[in-house]
């Protein structure tokens, strides 16, 4: 069961159980279902209803979901199959996570941890502050991890976040599940001989999102600044637009090199420079196609239903953010 609602006295009336409960699905599979499901744009309430739906339906599927690993190199592998994708660096100085998935995934990602050696998780960074990159904050803090983001993430775990396309507010992790360092800008770690670097994108996917950058790898975790091979969602409500989506790709671009192994937040999970480059064209091409309507005066419905995304639909619209909602997510922007 989940909140829905407006009010914070209602949300306050919630126990530990639905608490966790309402954390039990991403923003980004409601957006996404919501609108095809009911074959157009919800109301709010439609979409509460919706939503509500969604939670078990995602907590279960999460729950069962298996956790598959993808080694990279220099003890760096990534494991896929919990939300967003997981980066996990081992090593004498105990395992440090790169987000940490859906809750309910703890027992499939005990597994899959223990499978890369015995030493225990001491640290966690959150790429931002969404459900299915920090749900599992918690029960990786009881674990002994060390959780590290930006101070927006911190902000947004600690409280009632308003999510207003959806009417809804989410409410805070637990106080372990917080982010116990914050870094505004920059921050680095020297972990399993490892050179750490995070880095704050500004406004992109959200106001919160970082790069983390293992340095003798060149491996790069972009977060949710990259969705490979798919429409990605972009989170108004906290910050985030088309135009700081395409200059979190530019940075990305200028920060790799053909041989860096880049972790995208969704999508196929090893990735590289070409592939970030297709997605950085395609979000370049749909905002000026969107822009174009828009100044002509055409309001939203009426821009969707001019398929501005059409030339790239085949490719990039066949996950939870079809091409009309991501046509709606680009024209809020533009
Ligand atoms: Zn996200």
């Amino acid at each position: 069961m989940i909140h829905i609602g407006t009010k914070n006295e209602d949300v306050m009336e919630f126990s530990r159980e639905n608490l966790l409960s309402r954390r039990g699905f991403c923003l980004c599979c409601v957006g996404g279902a919501a609108f095809t499901a009911a074959g157009g744009w919800l109301t709010p309430r439609q979409a509460f209803a919706e939503a509500r739906g969604l939670v078990s339906l995602i907590k279960d599927s999460a729950a069962v979901s298996p956790i598959v690993t993808h080694k990279l190199r220099n003890n760096i592998s990534v494991f896929e199959g919990s939300g967003g994708n997981i980066g996990v660096l081992t090593g004498p100085d105990g395992k440090v996570l790169i987000d940490a998935g859906i809750g309910v995934s703890r027992p499939q990602i005990t597994t899959a941890l223990a499978a890369l050696g015995t030493e225990p998780v001491t640290h966690l960074v959150n790429t931002h502050w969404h459900f299915d990159h920090a749900d599992g904050n918690e029960w990786l803090h009881t674990a002994g991890a060390k959780i590290i983001a930006q101070e927006n993430t911190r902000k947004h775990l600690s409280e009632i976040q308003r999510v207003e396309d959806w009417d809804y507010n989410f409410l805070p992790l637990r106080p372990g599940g917080i982010p116990s360092e914050v870094f505004a800008s920059e921050h680095s770690l020297k972990l399993n001989v490892a050179s750490i670097g995070l880095k704050h994108y500004g406004p992109a996917h959200t106001d919160s999102d970082i790069s983390v950058t293992f340095g003798e790898a060149n491996i790069v975790h972009v977060g949710d600044t990259f969705w490979n091979g798919i429409y990605p969602f972009i989170d108004y409500s906290t910050g985030g637009s088309i135009d700081g989506m395409i200059a979190a790709s530019d940075a990305n671009l200028a920060a790799t090199t053909k041989d860096t192994i880049i972790i995208p937040g969704h999508g196929k999970p090893v990735s590289n420079k070409a592939e970030l480059k297709e997605f950085r064209d395609m979000l370049v091409a749909i905002r000026d196609n969107v822009a174009k309507l828009k100044r002509q005066g055409k309001s939203r419905d009426e821009t969707v239903a001019a398929k501005p995304t059409a030339a790239f639909d085949a490719k990039w619209g066949q996950f939870v953010i079809d091409p009309g909602f991501f046509t709606r997510l680009v024209y809020q922007g533009v």
